[in-house]
């Protein structure tokens, strides 16, 4: 094969081919940009930090960012645009105790690679006189001049990948890349609450953040109200480690991660076992599909963090990082269960109503077994029971299983108590309960509560003696292949958590007991459930299984939606609730119970 223009020979390859590599890597998009030149400012010790873009038709035109730090003399601003050149390190010793954001001395001639820069900057010492304004076309210094500045750096960037066409065809729509700028933005603001930032974009305010400390300001400032008034404080103190920050009460959540804002020693960065530490922390608290709205800043011993992994320093290398995670999910855990997480309903006219999402949490569940096998068991309506009477005994006995002793002792019992009125459609159990002078009206979705109970009973029983019961009579299965291999292939597993199946050979099973909790008579629906979860390829993890076969049977031995409650059990599976860890969601997170407050009542009612 004969390619033109290959030569042989090895070279070493000049500054600018050099330069323009290493742009690749450090400065991917517009974004980047902005990232590594605020990085700069802070590192500069600025007190207020501005960027001003401009875009135009093909995309960001402009980029500038303005800071009262330190400057530069000139002689070291001509040195800033070679590469390897920082005043922020002097030896590789230096990487073990990284106290600033930039050390590689990368960016500026990275930067200045792909496009023009215009730099302007003054010493912030009452000596100097002049600044200097140098300009760098394609690495090459084109201007160098003295000039009258204010203190500080200012650095403009234009024509940002002209002569690296390739990168610009990569260049995502201008909103995209918009986008990415904003999330630097605010990622910076949140890392440091003390430097006051100014977001402006083709001559509109985008941002502004007061830079007066504390992160609970800057988060006030980005987001404003409604999500600040959800937060709850979250901390946690090791030796070599410090937790601050908040977290959004559940009823707030979002379907992804952007919400998730996770410092490590004031640098904002994307780690999936951290964000998997604070998820854990939620527990069942949000729906599968949902995350949790986070603000954390985490201070971790510099020996503990290696920062020189990644070209954009996005990512960190935590030495002890599952200590780390284990007490991020701690901390996390700690702040929400002194808290009382009951969610608001809202009259109508509010356009924030609860998110709907959140009450998909069920049904995203996918029965393979039979259509049927998706939560029948809230749309049985009263009549549809044998007869009155046996649903009452059923009811009683259901919820004499559940009684228990308390599964959660020692921790604050926060669920408020109240004064029950009745029962909604056999479904809803309708309550006060007293908040300050007023009550509050309270429903409490009585299938989602009894789930919780039994889901938190069999958690609390696993691995005990005296798991199983056996049934009055056993239930004879009948199954295709794949699942007959499922079910063999688990049967160990099943035995362990309650279920003791005997084998026929052949399609044929029979399921001789059931957890405790379950009583003598297997639930409707629950081995079709149990099945389609055994099949299915999503839940390969032992963990995932038995979490799941912890949900099915919450799920399938619940009081149904439909059941026709008296007044004597409907204070007893209250009690029962009261009694759990997390009273404010079912296993799969949808919520128990749901407040409408005075003020709400009186809004509907149009009482001013
Ligand atoms: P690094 O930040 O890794 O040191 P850079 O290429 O980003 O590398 O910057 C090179 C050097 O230029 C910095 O070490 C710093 O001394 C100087 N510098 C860059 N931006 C500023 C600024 N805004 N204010 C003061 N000094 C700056
Ligand atoms: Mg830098």
């Amino acid at each position: 094969m004969h390619v033109s223009g290959v030569n042989r020979h090895i070279r070493v390859l000049d500054e600018d081919a050099i330069n323009k590599i290493a742009a690749g890597e450090v400065v991917e998009r517009p974004a980047s940009v902005v990232k590594e030149l605020v990085e700069n400012a802070i590192d500069a010790g600025a007190s207020s930090v501005r960027v001003d873009i401009r875009t135009d038709t093909t995309g960001i035109s402009r980029i500038l960012v303005v800071d009262d730090g330190t400057g530069m003399e000139p002689d070291d601003a001509r040195l800033a645009f070679l590469r390897h050149a920082t005043s922020k390190i002097t030896s590789g010793d230096d990487l073990q105790s990284i106290h600033t954001m930039g050390f590689r001395g990368e960016a500026l001639a990275s930067i200045a690679a792909v496009s023009r820069v215009t730099l302007v900057t003054k010493p912030n010492t009452t000596g100097a006189l002049a600044g200097i304004q140098l300009v760098v076309d394609g690495g090459e210094i084109i201007t160098d001049r003295e000039t009258g500045a204010p203190g500080g750096t200012s650095i403009t960037v234009e024509d940002l990948f002209a002569t690296t066409p390739a990168r610009k065809k990569f260049l995502k729509r201008k909103n995209t890349e918009l986008a990415h700028i904003y999330a630097v933005m605010e990622q910076c603001a949140l890392a440091h609450p003390d430097i006051a930032f100014r977001f402006m974009q083709d001559g509109t305010e985008k941002i502004r953040t007061p830079g007066q400390g504390g992160l609970l300001n800057a988060v006030i400032a980005l987001y404003g109200g409604e999500i600040s008034r959800a937060l709850v404080p979250v901390f946690g103190k090791m030796p070599y480690m410090r937790i601050e920050g908040f977290v959004a009460k559940p009823s707030v959540s979002r379907p992804n991660t952007h919400q998730i804002a996770i410092s490590v020693n004031e640098r904002q960065i994307s780690s999936p076992p951290l964000v998997r530490a604070v998820r854990a922390g939620f527990g069942t608290l949000l729906p599968k599909n949902r995350y949790p709205i986070v603000f954390l800043a985490i201070t971790i011993d510099t020996a503990l963090v290696d920062v020189n992994v990644h070209p954009a320093k996005k990512e960190i290398r935590l030495s002890r990082e599952d200590d780390v995670v284990r007490e991020v999910t701690a901390a996390v855990r700690m702040a929400l269960a002194h808290e009382e997480l009951i969610p608001e309903g809202h009259g109508p006219g509010k356009t924030s109503r609860p998110d709907p999402s959140v009450y998909r949490g069920e049904s995203a569940h996918k029965g393979v077994a039979s259509p049927t096998t998706a939560y029948r068991a809230d749309q049985t309506k009263p009549g549809t029971a044998v007869s009155p009477h046996r649903a009452f005994t059923t009811t009683d006995s259901r919820l004499r299983l559940t009684e228990g002793r308390a599964v959660h002792e020692g921790g604050p019992n926060l669920m408020p108590e109240m004064e029950i009125f009745g029962q909604v459609d056999g479904t809803y159990i309708l309550a006060a309960r007293k908040n300050g002078d007023h009550e509050d009206l309270v429903l409490i979705d009585q299938h989602a509560a009894h789930e919780r109970v039994l889901y938190e009973q069999v958690l609390a029983k696993r691995g005990r003696d005296l798991t199983s019961q056996e049934l009055l009579v056993p239930v004879v299965l009948t199954l295709r292949p794949k699942e007959a291999a499922a079910v063999r292939g688990a049967r160990h597993m099943l035995m362990t958590e309650g279920f003791l199946i005997d084998d026929f050979g052949g399609d044929t099973f029979a399921v001789r007991t059931v957890p405790v909790v379950l009583g003598t008579q297997m639930p409707e629906g629950l081995i079709e459930d149990l099945v389609a979860d055994l099949v299915a390829e999503h839940l390969k993890s032992a963990d995932g299984r038995k979490e799941r076969i912890t949900t099915v049977i919450a799920c399938r031995g619940a009081i149904k939606a439909g059941t026709v409650l008296s007044p004597e059990q409907m204070q007893r599976l209250l009690d029962q609730l009261a009694r759990t860890e997390n009273p404010w969601t079912c296993p799969h997170g949808r919520p128990t119970m749901v407040t409408f407050s005075r003020s709400v009542l009186d809004g509907m009612f149009h009482r001013t």
